[in-house]
């Protein structure tokens, strides 16, 4: 996410909700895209500087915990944008014209007063593969929205392995991995191949790939190159990776429009009891219901879209029938609601308390998380440069 201001509950039931559990599931890294901030935000740095902290207490007090996931600033790893550049070289401007976000994105920020008729606008999304690749991602969880920028990313990949081919001393390489594995592993995954690549069977297959996901001390570099090995072709240098859709909520504002900073129309994950309750007792509400008599229809209200995430079944019934009857008055309709967010957000609070006083906390959080993103990338980066004849010295 961009370091562009404080994160909101549109992005928590959009994205971090699901982050958090994804953790628990697969090696994450997750980063701070302060190069994309300035994107558009490039006349006002000071913001970038400003929210780059409070963007990994976000994701701290969303449930993102930095000794499971990897937390870093994309700057802190220039890796990224070497990538970019050799990326750059062979990636065809049509490719990037068509992005259907481009456009779309460049009018309707173009109206907020941002010249976005620069290159980099332009390379954003081949950074954003670049931000993918560098890592030797599978899975990159996203929106539908966001589908084709992953899709872009899978074409960058294919026409890099296919112009620069496979990895030099792939066999040797691969023979060393083993190695890693551990005698009695290397063993095990010696016969698998055989038995797969000789007789054809599937069941070692499996059983090797998972054998190889479950080893804890193999780079992703060896990883990649003993699943080439396994099926007796070599290591693919940047994988193609998969769009991971899972059922998000796009979640409402106050307004009743999406849920934006630029609309002024957010709960903020770490607003007080207080600012939630005023926020939502200012919602406007059906325009029928003028005085406390006038019955009106939740379906044109925006709080009703609140009660749809926060309400359980009863309390929505109670809803309907009191809005239609006039029976219940919008303040009393909109409490539940306000206690619903006042409970969600009450530990992401707590989370974010202890770092909100000692930032020392989240700088060493940064500079640990850049660390291991450097280690990976530069491994990546090795067989990139090396692919690409600039690996002498
Ligand atoms: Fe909206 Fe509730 Fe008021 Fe009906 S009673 S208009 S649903 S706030």
């Amino acid at each position: 996410m961009r370091p562009t201001g404080r994160l909101h509950l549109g992005h928590y039931h959009g994205a971090l909700k699901n982050w958090a559990k994804l953790q628990h599931e697969h090696p994450c890294f997750f980063f701070v895209a302060d190069w994309h901030a300035l994107t558009t935000h490039y006349e006002s740095p000071e913001v970038i500087e400003a929210y780059t902290y409070e963007l990994v207490i976000d994701y701290i007090a969303a449930g993102i915990d930095p000794a499971q996931a990897t937390l870093f600033a994309q700057s802190k790893v220039p890796a990224h944008a070497e990538l970019t550049l050799l990326l750059s070289f062979f990636t065809p401007l049509s490719w990037l014209e068509r992005v259907p976000t481009y456009k779309d994105q460049m009018h309707k920020l173009g109206e907020r007063g941002h010249d976005l008729a620069t290159y980099g606008f332009l390379g954003y999304p081949l950074m954003q593969a670049a931000d993918i690749l560098i890592y030797r991602a599978n899975r990159v969880p996203v929106g539908e929205d966001q589908v084709s920028h992953v899709e872009l990313t899978r074409e960058v990949a294919r026409r890099f392995n296919h112009l620069f081919g496979r990895e030099k001393g792939f066999e040797e390489k691969a023979e060393s991995a083993i190695k890693k594995l551990g005698a009695k592993k290397a063993k095990l995954y010696n016969v698998l191949r055989t038995r797969f690549q000789q007789e054809g069977d599937d069941a070692a297959l499996k059983e090797a790939h998972d054998l190889l996901s479950d080893v804890q001390n193999l780079s992703m570099g060896d990883r990649e190159r003993l699943f080439g090995f396994l099926e007796g072709g070599g290591k693919v240098i940047l994988p193609e990776p998969q769009a991971l859709l899972t059922p998000t909520s796009k979640l409402i504002g106050l307004d009743g429009q999406k849920m934006s900073k630029s609309y002024g129309n957010t709960i903020d994950m770490r607003d007080d009891e207080k600012t939630v309750s005023e926020k939502v007792r200012k919602m406007p509400t059906d325009p029928a219901r003028i005085r406390r008599n006038d019955p009106g229809d939740p379906e044109k209200c925006p709080v009703w879209s609140l009660h749809q995430v926060y309400s359980n079944e009863s309390t929505r019934r109670w809803v309907v029938e009191g809005c239609k009857s006039a029976g219940i008055g919008c303040l009393e309709c909109k409490q539940p609601v306000i206690d619903g967010i006042i409970k969600e957000l009450k530990p992401m609070r707590e989370r974010a308390a202890p770092f909100e006083e000692d930032p020392t906390l989240v700088k060493n959080i940064l500079a640990d998380g850049c660390e291991k993103a450097r280690d990976v990338a530069e491994e990546t980066m090795r067989d990139v440069r090396d692919a690409m004849g600039l690996s002498f010295s």
